[in-house]
């Protein structure tokens, strides 16, 4: 489903360039639960942005269900993503003075679906991620941090993307809200879906079915001994 063969990201300004990924070599098969794990500025978002089509890699190759994806234009990246992956972002992202119901309509407004279609599609999305029917009105600064980020989840599923990305999902929140928005995930896991995962916390990552490590933009894996060992070849 996911799979990239030395995967490189520069970032380069006028001084400094940043090697955020340093031939990275990362496998995710239909119906997994991964999670990436490392520490601050390892390069887990830019991972995350270049497997989600936000960014392309500065070398390398990235396979999206079959198909080579690396060189695509923002515009190809765009379609392309539509239908196919769901984000979900630690700041949750979503329009403060809105219901919940238009914020999860939101990714649907450009589609030629009939507003009781698209409210149909929301609410099912809802449903998925167990939010009670009587806050789907509700403005969502009105709602908790865990129910906030069980409405992006609903977001990020209204197209019925077969991969959801997660950036931190459960960083601004405390445990246990954490535990219900982990959860969630499981439950969608159970429904077939693909999940990366993204977090520096360890016990969040440990709910996943195989952890990947990132230090420094290159990748380890992690076997259930606790052995690690590298997947990146050198430069
Ligand atoms: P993480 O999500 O693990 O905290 P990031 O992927 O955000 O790490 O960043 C990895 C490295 O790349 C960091 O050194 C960061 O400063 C750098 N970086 C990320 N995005 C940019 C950018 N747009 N321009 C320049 N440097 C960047
Ligand atoms: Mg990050």
């Amino acid at each position: 489903m996911i799979k990239t063969v030395n995967l490189q990201k520069i970032f380069k300004t006028e001084e400094v360039q940043t090697w955020a990924l340093n031939n990275v070599n990362i496998e995710v098969k239909e119906g997994e639960f991964v999670a990436v794990m490392g520490p601050s500025g390892c390069g887990k978002s830019t991972l995350l942005n270049i497997l989600g089509l936000l960014d392309n890699p500065s070398g390398g190759e990235y396979y999206l269900n079959g198909k080579e994806v690396s060189k695509y234009t923002e515009a190809q990246r765009t379609s392309l993503r539509k239908g196919v992956i769901g984000f979900v972002f630690q700041s949750f992202n979503l329009l403060p003075r809105m219901s919940v119901l238009v914020n999860v309509m939101l990714p649907l407004a450009y589609t030629q679906a009939p507003r009781f279609q698209r409210e149909m599609m929301a609410v099912h999305a809802l449903q998925a991620v167990g939010l009670p029917v009587d806050h789907y009105d509700h403005r969502t600064n009105e709602l908790s941090g865990g129910q906030m980020q069980r409405v992006a989840i609903a977001r990020a599923l209204v197209n019925d993307p077969a991969i959801i990305l997660a950036d931190e999902p459960t960083g601004n929140l405390d445990s246990h809200t954490g535990r219900m928005v982990l959860e969630t995930f499981h439950r969608l896991k159970d429904t077939g879906k693909t999940i990366v995962l993204i977090t520096h916390d360890s016990h969040v990552a440990a709910e996943a079915d195989r952890i990947v490590s990132i230090r420094d933009g290159r990748l380890y894996h992690e076997d259930t001994s606790g052995i690690i060992s590298t997947m990146g070849g050198g430069r």
